[in-house]
């Protein structure tokens, strides 16, 4: 469910300022895709984040407010990627610079999630990222999905860790952390997180029996080379043939 009935035209709490529809929709947007990632069981509590980038700035959850009783006005607002919030009734997640660092170095990329999935993170915890053991390791855009250096929760060496790690890749570990993905979308970005979350579920498996076997570059060449051909549904969620 969308709250969007009544609340064009709504004045953003803290601020004086009248959102627009557009804007409206975007909180929404980040509430709903919240939500669904600790519904979808790749996240839990209030730890992990969702953003969009918005104008100059961007959109982000808050910090420590629970995803059940979030609503559009409880996502805080960045005008620009290097100030501070714009007023608003909520602080930012800790994690901020880390989105702002990565839609900064990634101008093409329009939403951001950053979870804390359990297989994920336990091989995060491992300094291990995720080989190409199965094609779909092409969903995040490349051979491999890294693992990031380590670097404190919250402070801009995180984000240039997470930005060093992804490249130009649309996901990542953090080393004893969590992971981070990136779409055009939410809903993209959130597909992607599921999915890491899933091959990381399968690599920890295969790894209990032995040692997978890696695909080889060229194989991979040509998965990379399918995706380019392959497009989501309409949604923008979907990350692989
Ligand atoms: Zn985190």
């Amino acid at each position: 469910m969308c709250g969007l009935a009544g609340g064009v035209g709504r004045t953003v709490p803290g601020t004086g300022r009248v959102s627009t529809r557009a804007e409206l929709h975007q909180r929404w947007v980040i509430v709903e895709g919240a939500r669904r990632m600790n519904a979808l069981r790749i996240n839990h509590g209030t730890s992990g984040n969702v953003s969009a980038r918005y104008g100059e700035g961007m959109l982000i959850t808050p910090s420590a407010l629970s995803y059940d009783h979030m609503d559009g006005e409880d996502i805080v607002e960045f005008a620009s990627l290097d100030s501070r919030p714009r007023g608003g009734r909520r602080r930012p997640s800790t994690e901020w610079r880390l989105h702002a660092g990565i839609y900064t170095a990634r101008p093409m990329v329009g939403a951001i999630v950053h979870a804390h999935p359990m297989h994920a993170t336990s091989l995060a915890c491992l300094r291990r990222g995720i080989p190409a053991f199965h094609y779909l390791v092409a969903a995040a855009g490349g051979r491999e999905i890294r693992c990031s250096r380590y670097a404190t929760f919250g402070s801009p060496d995180l984000a240039a860790a997470a930005v060093e790690a992804l490249g130009d890749l649309n996901a990542c570990l953090l080393a004893n952390h969590g992971i981070v993905t990136c779409g055009r979308t939410v809903a993209q970005a959130l597909a992607l997180a599921v999915e890491v979350e899933a091959l990381a579920t399968l690599y920890w498996h295969a790894l209990q029996v032995g040692e997978p076997v890696l695909l080889t570059d060229e194989e991979m060449t040509r998965v990379l080379r399918l995706f380019e051909h392959y497009r989501p549904d309409a949604s923008g969620g979907g990350t692989g043939p």
